[in-house]
């Protein structure tokens, strides 16, 4: 289970995140929607650590992220992230780039982890490509294997920023595919996304940040069927 509580985060004097507070439980997927300079990305990176924050605490599985005493690396392997810009290594194979962090990492020798790799490459339909170079990979085909790489940690929670949105528009699908498969499963997620579509039928609830707080949480249904903010209103009154 992740849980935020009341936490804030600024960057110098601009402040982020401004009283968060949202529990994700197993098994849940939240999608995170708002406009952009909202704190979305923002509150993934503190989830993983990878940002400080100024108050608040955030736990994963009770451990305090921000505690001092906490391995930072050792809970990170828990939380698989993906980002809107694919940042794979070009000299290594599709396969390579997978196996990386399981043998860097988590010190696997390169049978176990190809194993582990080819499942999860096999997961999100990049078997046949484990020898190619991604430079040879379609954007969507690209943030499939990011997708997999994440997998291969064994992760208990993903988060995913804007996966789909650097992507020609029919790759979207794809990579949506991929992340239902893993809701499917019973991943514990949370997808930052403009994917209306997936954030009503894939997730079990939906949230609004809204410049730097969470302005709206409700399940899909009550979220989009009577939104009750007026920023959530004029949002989705937007895009439609
Ligand atoms: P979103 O993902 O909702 O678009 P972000 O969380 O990326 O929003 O950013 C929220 C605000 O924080 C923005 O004004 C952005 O410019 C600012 N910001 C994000 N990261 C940094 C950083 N590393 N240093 C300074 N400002 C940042
Ligand atoms: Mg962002």
């Amino acid at each position: 289970m992740i849980e935020i509580k009341d936490v804030y985060k600024s960057f110098g004097a601009l402040e982020v995140l401004k009283g968060i507070n949202l529990t994700v439980k197993n098994g849940e997927v939240l999608s995170v929607i708002g406009g952009s300079g909202s704190g979305k990305s923002t509150l993934l990176t503190c989830i993983n650590g990878l940002e400080p924050i100024n108050s608040g605490t955030i736990l994963v599985d009770g451990t305090e992220v921000h505690a001092k005493s906490t391995d930072l690396n050792k809970l990170r392997r828990k939380i698989g992230i993906v980002f809107q810009q694919f940042n794979a290594f070009p000299h290594l194979t599709v396969l390579e780039n997978v196996t990386l962090a399981p043998r860097k990492v988590l010190g696997m020798g390169k049978a176990e982890a190809e194993e582990i790799a080819m499942k999860q490459l096999t997961a999100v339909g990049l078997a046949e490509k484990a020898a190619v170079y991604p430079g040879r990979l379609s954007g969507g085909q690209q943030q499939r294997m990011s997708i997999a790489r994440a997998l291969a940690m064994s992760p208990d929670y993903m988060l995913f920023d804007e996966v789909t949105s650097a992507l020609d528009p029919q790759l979207v699908g794809e990579v949506l595919d991929t992340l239902k498969m893993l809701a499917d499963k019973g991943m514990t997620m949370i997808c930052v996304t403009h994917e209306m579509s997936f954030a009503r039928d894939v997730s079990d609830r939906v949230a609004f940040f809204h410049k730097g707080i969470m302005a709206e949480i409700a399940p899909p249904a009550e979220f989009f069927g009577a939104p009750q903010h007026p920023e959530t209103q004029a949002f989705l009154s937007n895009i439609r």
